[in-house]
């Protein structure tokens, strides 16, 4: 798995989610925990300052490219030419992959509707097969863990947002479990029509965020940062 650095965090490069899907059965089938995380301008900014979540993220085994400023950065160090992995179209092909594979998944996080919602259809369209499920708004991590542990789910999915979601999945690892976790964000509230994603073309010329900033306008204090990100980048300084 080939890394490059965009601020402090390790960035791999895969070709297509296809690879990563593979990368994941195959460290499942070696019987290793298994942490992906996408990486967007938001992350890359709040590694660099911060520590500790630097150092999640790094703890993470796979870390790919969604954002397209991060794609851009990837591209611009390695001369190639990459493609961006939204994290919700890669959870939407995990889902497919545990329903052709029989793979046991839990679901866990977003509001009590969005989550029904989302496994009901998972079962119909992919037949996923659901070990648990609870919603993202739970006290005491120790007995969610167990929770987790005792469905026997080799799949989990963690939508708490982020950091969050991250740190969720670490304390999960460090308990023994063995399977493939992906922090997904607000996914399922995608995935359930709950929030719009933007239309193909806003994807197709990177311009996602400006689509998000316009539907919820709450965003703007989020997206300024982003410009720093812009900057750091535009000076060569990532
Ligand atoms: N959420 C949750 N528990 C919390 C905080 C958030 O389940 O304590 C859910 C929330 O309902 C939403 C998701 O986490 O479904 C976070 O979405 P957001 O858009 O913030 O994440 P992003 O995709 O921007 O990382």
């Amino acid at each position: 798995m080939q890394e490059i650095k965009v601020g402090n965090l390790q960035v791999a490069i895969f070709a297509d989610k296809k690879a990563i899907l593979s990368e994941m059965y195959s460290r499942l089938s070696s019987n290793l925990a298994t942490a992906a995380v996408a990486v967007n301008p938001e992350k890359v900014l709040s590694a660099l300052s911060s520590h500790d979540v630097a150092h999640v993220l790094n703890q993470c085994d796979i870390r790919y490219a969604d954002g397209i400023g991060v794609v851009k950065v990837l591209q611009h160090k390695s001369g190639m030419k990459l493609q961006r992995i939204p994290g919700c179209e890669l959870w939407e092909s995990l889902m497919k992959e545990a329903g052709i594979r029989n793979t046991p998944v839990f679901l866990l996080g977003a509001t009590e509707d969005v989550l029904t919602k989302t496994r009901r259809k998972l079962v119909a369209e992919y037949e996923t097969p659901i070990a648990g499920y609870h919603n993202g708004f739970f006290q005491g991590t120790a007995e969610m863990i167990q929770k987790i542990k005792d469905s026997g789910a080799q799949i989990v999915t963690v939508a708490l947002g982020s950091p969050k979601q991250e740190l969720f999945i670490f304390e999960c690892k460090k308990a023994g479990i063995k399977a493939i976790f992906m922090g997904v964000g607000g996914t399922y509230d995608v995935y359930t029509g709950n929030v719009k994603r933007a239309p193909k073309m806003f994807c197709k010329f990177g311009l996602e965020w400006f689509y998000r900033l316009c539907n919820q306008p709450s965003r703007i204090i989020r997206q300024l940062k982003l410009l720093s990100f812009v900057w750091l980048a535009v000076t060569n300084k990532l």
